[in-house]
């Protein structure tokens, strides 16, 4: 069943930790605390001691900059931090230092737009702005938040410099979510600002509501897949009460992936619960021309300008070069390749990117891995493809490889090893031939009656090889011999 979306308003708001960051945001602690030992990277200031003042760590403009223009955002040219106040264990100063674009302050940039596209429809996500803030320290509970007997708290997390890029509230379907996910956790990869592999570097929280009816949101979802089912939950939520004459009440409610439903939290805060003020210990920031002109001169190569070089310089269409370039790993894997082998033209070309979209991608789908997170070189692939084209195997065998492959096993020892080259010597495939003649005088009757019927035979001879003949040679030796 399709459901209908007419009257349903999203708007998201996605926030990216800088995990490229050498440093915290406001003090020197090492940011990288991913799998690390809990409360080993920390110090006064991320602790919240008192007299601790925060100094600001200016990669984290620049990373914003970046950002900025990779959106076509609008950048103010000078901004300033506030306190949002809120009492609760992961925030152990007691505010949080962010900006704010209301009481006088201004957001990092204002506008922008990710590009989407559905069934071949193209449409502009409008963005609202994008904010800079420091991240609470991690709540961390044995089992479910609501059975756990304590909370433990990992101070690690505190004073990761955090972006928030949040859109206008235009979307207008759980898909379209997601898939503006994907082209923002695209553009964000090519900025180089932050490892979106890397678990928990990516949080989100949607706004939704149906037309005329309050809106509520849905905190802390942490993957995409999940962001498309909560709001489809939530939709459905929604309907059931208004149809029901209930009334939806303004409120944040929390996403439980093992149950697959949202669960109330609190009644919504207003802002003016957070006592917002101006942080007084950290300067007004300006940016000025020469700042933004120094990092659009070294900004990295989007996937929009990618996708147009892929499609110029090696002849994809435009479909393949869009969901090539659309993971950053993948689109340098293909270009690492086939820039290493000079025999390779357009049809190689073409075979690589196939090959990298179809059977390697599912079995990296099957295995829930990332390229990166194989052992599969880009040499390996142009040697498939090679072994390939000069007829040393089958495509069908070449499909049987993948296991080994992605073990960072070179093509020359896996078929040693499984001996799985194709068999073209004319010898050996007459030997099977003539077997499968002997042992089927009813199919080869029929060919003479239906040529067609030649095909069973050869699939007899492939089935006695486990598909190693060269299957054009072994037509040739069948005709050749039945006559
Ligand atoms: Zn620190």
């Amino acid at each position: 069943m399709s459901e209908n979306y007419e009257d349903v308003i999203i708007g998201l708001e996605t926030h990216i930790q800088l995990s490229n960051l050498k440093t915290k945001f406001f003090c020197g602690c090492n940011s990288n605390y991913y799998g690390k030992e809990p409360n080993s990277h920390v110090c006064a200031g991320c602790l919240g001691f008192p007299g601790i003042l925060p100094s600001i760590n200016k990669k984290a403009i620049e990373f914003a900059t970046r950002l900025a223009l990779a959106l076509e955002c609008k950048i103010n040219k000078f901004f300033y931090f506030f306190r949002k106040q809120y009492y609760y264990p992961d925030m152990a100063r007691n505010f949080q230092l962010t900006l704010y674009n209301k009481l006088g302050g201004k957001a990092f940039a204002d506008g922008g737009i990710v590009p989407i596209k559905i069934n071949g429809i193209k449409k502009n996500i409008q963005l609202n702005r994008i904010h800079l803030e420091e991240d609470p320290a991690r709540l961390v509970h044995k089992g479910s938040i609501k059975s756990s007997p304590y909370t433990l708290v990992d101070f690690n997390r505190s004073g990761i410099a955090l972006i928030e890029i949040v859109t206008d509230p235009v979307i207008t379907s759980p898909v379209e979510a997601r898939e503006y996910l994907n082209q923002l956790k695209s553009i964000v990869q090519y900025t180089g600002i932050s490892d979106l592999n890397i678990e928990g570097t990516c949080r989100v929280d949607a706004n939704i509501s149906i037309k005329g009816s309050a809106r509520v949101e849905v905190k802390n979802i942490n993957s995409f897949k999940e962001v498309e089912r909560a709001l489809k939950w939530e939709i459905q939520r929604h309907r059931h009460a208004i149809k029901r004459g209930k009334i939806i009440i303004q409120e944040t409610r929390g996403w439980d992936e093992k149950r697959r439903i949202t669960f109330e939290m609190r009644k919504k805060e207003f802002e003016e619960d957070y006592r917002y003020f101006p942080e007084q210990d950290l300067p007004i920031i300006e940016i000025d021309d020469n700042f933004i002109d120094n990092i659009k001169k070294e900004m990295p190569e989007m996937p929009s300008e990618r996708m147009k070089r892929f499609q110029k310089e090696c002849n994809l269409s435009e479909f393949d070069a869009e969901i090539l370039v659309l993971d950053k790993d993948m689109a340098d894997f293909f270009e690492e390749g086939i820039s290493s082998e000079k025999s390779f033209g357009s049809e190689e070309y073409k075979q690589y990117c196939n090959w990298l979209m179809g059977d390697l991608s599912r079995w990296l789908n099957d295995n829930s891995k990332s390229i990166t997170e194989t052992k599969l070189t880009p040499k390996i692939l142009v040697d498939l493809i090679n072994t390939i084209n000069n007829g040393k195997i089958t495509g069908k065998i070449a499909k049987t490889l993948v296991d080994d492959m992605m073990k960072g096993i070179e093509i020359q020892e896996i078929l040693k090893k499984s001996g799985k080259q194709r068999i073209s010597d004319e010898n050996r495939i007459t030997k099977v031939v003539r077997e499968v003649i002997e042992e089927n005088p009813k199919i080869v009757e029929d060919t003479k009656k239906n040529p067609k019927a030649i095909q069973a035979l050869i699939g007899k001879c492939m089935a006695k090889t486990k598909g190693q003949l060269d299957p054009e040679i072994t037509k040739e030796i069948l005709l050749k011999l039945i006559k």
